[in-house]
């Protein structure tokens, strides 16, 4: 760090509790955890509460036409790309009251803070609150921070639905916003020289570690298969075990194949393998299975490896299907990249760890985070803060204060580094 520059006011531990507590009042299910997604009334009203916080703090705010909120402190030195830093505000059903919020609000806090200190910057410091990161509603994630990557088009917006039928398109005119405009969101790379985001871990590494702060190095991505088997129907006291060509069977050996492969694999630190959801046909207990479609999940931090793993899945799956006498059909939804947090930024974030004496360590996210899609256009890098037994996407998800208010001091300082910076 730049010793000359002034040193940021202590992080307000009971102001980033608070901005927690006003956020969960937006909820649509209050007592049985925290729901706010995407473009409801709950989600809706808590945009206009974050614009009225941003402008509060005196950022200059726009809200782009899928509804995300960015809030411009200016710098000296405003042609320059501008700094962002934030997380996004909806939530899954009956989720907690921190994943998302806390990097919107600790962005906030790390921001009050730089103003308040009145140190001089250069590049204009964005406080960006994402719209829609969770799949939640219209099955897709990542809805503001994917149309910033320039992965989310027009007939995308048609074609996704929520439960009741209403399309993404249809949902975002009602709100006012103009979904045709999707392009305006776009950004390429340069318009942004870095990003930063704070978020709960999700996980208990830091926890067991008894570390209050991580430094992502990787962000696994995840791909979608459909896989559809099939079998035979038939009697099931009629046909003997020998001659059957039973779909569920084939299945579960499929998903244990899947287990087997992902658990064995060396060819990266990190990757997980899951099957989530399956049905199967005709679904009655006297009769042999005669279809079973089944959805795999893949996530993995490098990029080589799972497409390595896909192949290794999709040759085996053929196997056990041949061998079972069994017809196959699998079709790939998406196939995202993993994203890799910038050395620059690790170097910095660990720094500045160092100098408020807060010990921190490396890790990979198995989850997604809107820093995924941001990849594609600027360099990343994500801290995250520990989640109490690992628990998230529920209503026990917790992190204690203290380690919001570590995060807030450690992003802050960051932040004032970056916006100084000419290189990174
Ligand atoms: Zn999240």
């Amino acid at each position: 760090m730049n010793d000359s520059r002034p040193i940021l006011p202590e992080a307000d531990q009971a102001r980033i509790e608070q901005w927690i507590h006003e956020l969960d009042q937006f909820n649509a299910t209050p007592g049985e955890g925290v729901t706010r997604q995407y473009l409801t009334d709950e989600e809706w009203n808590a945009r206009l509460y974050l614009r009225r916080e941003m402008e509060a703090l005196g950022l200059q705010v726009e809200m782009d036409c899928m509804g995300d909120l960015l809030g411009t402190l200016p710098g000296s030195e405003p042609d320059l790309a501008p700094v962002w830093t934030g997380s996004h505000f909806d939530t899954v059903l009956h989720g907690g009251s921190f994943d998302g919020a806390a990097g919107v609000v600790t962005a906030l806090e790390a921001v009050r803070r730089i103003i308040a200190s009145g140190a001089p910057r250069k590049r204009n410091l964005t406080v960006v609150a994402y719209s829609a990161e969770e799949p939640a509603r219209f099955g897709i994630g990542c809805i503001g921070s994917r149309a910033m990557a320039g992965m989310l088009t027009v007939p995308d917006l048609k074609k996704f639905c929520d439960k009741d039928g209403l399309s993404l398109y249809d949902a975002l005119k009602a709100r006012g916003l103009n979904p045709d405009d999707i392009e305006s969101c776009r950004r390429k790379s340069g318009d942004v020289f870095c990003s930063l985001e704070l978020h709960i871990e999700q996980n208990s590494v830091l926890e067991r570690a008894g570390v209050p702060l991580g430094i992502v190095k990787a962000i696994c991505a995840p791909l979608n298969l459909n896989v559809t088997v099939t079998g035979q129907a038939a009697h099931a006291g009629g046909m003997p075990m020998s001659e059957r060509k039973d779909a569920f069977a084939a299945a579960c050996e499929m998903s244990l194949a899947l287990e087997r492969m992902t658990r064995e694999n060396q060819a990266s630190e990190y990757c997980t393998g899951t099957v989530g959801s399956i049905s199967i046909a005709p679904n009655a207990s006297n009769i042999i299975p005669r279809e079973a479609s089944f959805t795999v999940d893949i996530r993995d931090c490098d990029a080589a490896s799972k497409d390595a793993l896909l192949t290794q899945v999709q040759t085996e799956f053929q196997a056990i299907a041949q061998r079972r006498g069994v017809g196959l059909a699998m079709t790939l939804q998406n196939n995202d990249t993993p994203a890799v947090s910038h050395p620059a930024l690790m170097e910095l974030l660990e720094k500045s760890c160092q100098s408020r004496g807060i010990a921190c360590q490396q890790l990979i996210s198995g989850p997604f985070h809107d820093s995924m899609m941001l990849a594609s256009f600027t360099p990343i890098g994500m801290l995250f803060v520990p989640s109490r037994d690992g628990l998230s996407h529920c209503p026990e998800e917790w992190t204690d204060p203290a380690h919001l208010k570590a995060g807030a001091q450690v992003l802050g300082d960051a932040l004032l580094e970056l916006v100084n910076r000419d290189t990174l």
